[in-house]
Parts: structure tokens; sequence; C-alpha cells
């Protein structure tokens, strides 16, 4: 039987939606990237986008060798950064950015990664997805939710979102999801979307969600 989001209440079916993930994902679903600190942990999200967590970890290896501190990316040789992000793509421009952002962290905010969403987007290549990654995965803040290609269909196929900007799509799950939940709500949407509910195909058949999937196509 399909339960589908007509016949529930919407809280009871956003509940049942995260209840399901979590029992198939654990509860306690982090980002990929490899990270000992808040400092790697920055640098390995900022360097995310349009790449890989894969492409992401095999850059950083290297990367977190030589450099420790914010200090150290901002006082670091530009060529030297590029040649060791090169396996990334958009390597000159991260490359630019991480340097630049790195000393407005160190001369702005004292060397501590800031932990406002506004704060964090003024640093230059720092969007709002990797900002609420850092924000959630660094400090357990939730002021917004990291909406990727994969939380995104996953999102619309659910029926908590028609919009195709990210920035709406978050605006919509937000609505829809208790403040305390936002962090997970993308973790899991991710993990799903990776394994079972992918852009190109869904295999409903498989999915946790089958019974409560508005797109599901699951008998
Ligand atoms: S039931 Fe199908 S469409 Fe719905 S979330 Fe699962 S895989 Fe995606």
């Amino acid at each position: 039987m399909n339960v589908s989001t007509k016949a529930m209440d919407k809280s009871a079916f956003t509940g049942a939606v995260l209840s399901k993930l979590r029992r198939r994902y654990g509860s306690s679903l982090h980002t990929e990237l490899v990270n000992r600190n808040i400092v790697e942990l920055f640098v390995a999200v900022f360097l995310s986008p349009q790449c890989t967590d894969k492409q992401t970890n095999r850059a950083t290896v290297k990367l977190f060798e030589k450099y420790r501190t914010f200090g150290d990316y901002a006082d670091s040789d530009l060529r030297t950064l590029m040649r060791l992000l090169s396996g990334l793509n958009y390597y000159k421009t991260k490359a630019r950015n991480l340097k630049r952002s790195a000393s407005i962290i160190v001369n702005r905010f004292n060397g501590k990664v800031p932990r406002t969403l506004s704060e964090l987007m003024e640093l230059p290549g720092v969007g709002r997805k990797v900002a609420n990654v850092i924000l959630n995965e660094g400090f357990g803040i939730n002021e917004g939710i990291a909406v990727d290609t994969h939380c995104a269909v996953v999102a619309r196929r659910l029926g908590l979102s028609r919009k195709k900007d990210p920035a709406m799509i978050e605006d919509d799950l937000k609505r829809k999801f208790r403040t305390k939940d936002w962090g997970s709500v993308s973790n899991l949407f991710i993990a799903l979307g990776r394994d079972t509910c992918t852009a190109r195909a869904k295999r409903c058949e498989d999915c946790v969600l089958r019974n409560l999937c508005p797109s599901s196509t699951a008998e």
C-alpha cells in the first residue's frame, strides 16, 4: 500500500520519512569528507563543490600534511597550492579563494571559523551549501539545510518541494522539518540520493520509502 502525503498529516509524513531513513542509514550520519579538525573540515567542504567526495579526499591528503592552520593557507605559495589541488575541478579558482578566505579568517575572525551563515558566506568561494555543511558538521548549528543535487532530487520526488533553485528547496524543507533535524535531513537525503534515488534512475523496489513516497513506482 502506498500511503501518500495526501493521506497523512504533513508532520507525520516528514517524521515517518526521517525515521525510515535513520533506520536505513543510521542516526549519526556525517560527511564522507575526511577531516580531523575544524580547519580540515572547512578546507575539505570548501573544496568539495563540483567534485566527488573521493576526488576531494584524494586531494586533501597531501594538503593536510603541508598546511595545518588558516595562517599556513593564508601564507601559502599560490602556485604550490594550485599544484596540490590540480586533481579538482576549478582548482585554480578554488586555490585563489582558499588563500583569500584563510587570510580573512586570520585577520577578521582571529583564525577561527565564523559560526553564522552570513559571515561564512562573506568568504570568497563559500556558497550557501558549503556554509550550511560547515555549520552543521563543525558546530552542530542548524541555521539552514545543505541542499545539493541528490538532496534536491529526493526532496522533489517526495513531494516536499517543486522548486529547482536549491535555496528555494531549502526554504521549503526548512518549513517542513523541525530545526533540530535539518542537518539529518540533508545527510539522509544525500545518502538516499546517492544509492537508491539517483537523478538518472530511481530504484523504488529497493527503497525504504517505497510505501510513503508519492513518486514510488514499486508495486
Ligand atoms: S520510492 Fe522511488 S522515487 Fe521515492 S524516494 Fe524512493 S527511490 Fe525515490
